[in-house]
């Protein structure tokens, strides 16, 4: 397995959990969503089989890790596996704080998408420890709290604070409301072909923590997506040995 590819560069990420809902009126804001940390050049992992790189895990009730967990070379960030407030990847700066390959990965995939007629844009992509932090408070003020549970993340716990992940969208549809459209359609046939999946499946919830989220896209390199795209509701730690 070449897992790794993707994270040519170094660096450290993972995930996030961002949300919008498929329930109707209380539908969270989908860019409102998960993660956040602060940039701190984390080291290249060089793991080329399921061995974490990082430490076992043991931030739960913790501050999170300095430096994302990661299996054979593939970073994940989820309520299980935190990061710290003082984490934040060397490319926070760059346009929409991506990793570079998660960028021209967008570009390509929004290329493909206009292609077939459909418009996509981003609509969020790094987010800080902060900026997770006072979006899920927020959430918390305006949603009941199970609802705002599932579409944002704690912050440390959302995959935004690696910049390698994104809440794609059509430019009006939001949460729910993008799960209607053809653009989420799309995205949940083709992402896989350019390096991307949709990191909270529907009816995955007992395993990601998240709520469906036909928006919010993980870049993991096109050798990594083509192992998702038989079944694109396969999540990433079904297929890290995670769940
Ligand atoms: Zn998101």
């Amino acid at each position: 397995m070449k897992r790794r590819a993707f994270l040519a560069g170094g660096g450290a990420l993972l995930l996030a959990g961002c949300t919008s809902t498929p329930t109707p009126a209380t539908t969270p804001d989908a860019s409102a969503t998960a993660a956040t940390a602060e940039p701190t050049p984390s080291p290249t992992p060089e793991a080329s089989t399921k061995t974490p790189a990082t430490p076992p895990p043991d931030e739960r009730s913790g501050e999170g890790l300095a430096v994302p967990y990661e299996v054979d070379g593939i970073i994940v960030v989820s309520p299980a596996h935190r990061v710290s407030a003082a984490y934040v990847p060397a490319w926070a700066e760059r346009p929409n704080g991506l990793h570079p390959d998660a960028a021209a990965g967008f570009t390509a995939l929004a290329a493909a998408a206009q292609a077939d007629g459909l418009a996509l844009s981003l609509r969020s992509g790094y987010r800080s420890y902060a900026t997770q932090k006072a979006s899920f408070e927020r959430a918390l003020r305006t949603y009941p709290e199970e609802t705002a549970r599932r579409y944002y993340a704690e912050p440390g716990a959302s995959e935004h604070q690696t910049g390698l992940s994104l809440d794609a969208w059509d430019g009006s549809n939001r949460g729910s409301a993008f799960a209607r459209t053809p653009q989420a359609a799309w995205l949940a046939a083709h992402a896989t072909t350019h390096g991307f999946i949709v990191r909270y499946p529907q009816d995955k919830t007992t395993i990601t923590g998240y709520a469906w989220e036909s928006w919010h896209l993980r870049w993991v390199g096109t050798e990594v997506s083509a192992a998702f795209a038989p079944d694109p509701s396969l999540t990433l730690e079904e297929f890290l040995g995670l769940a």
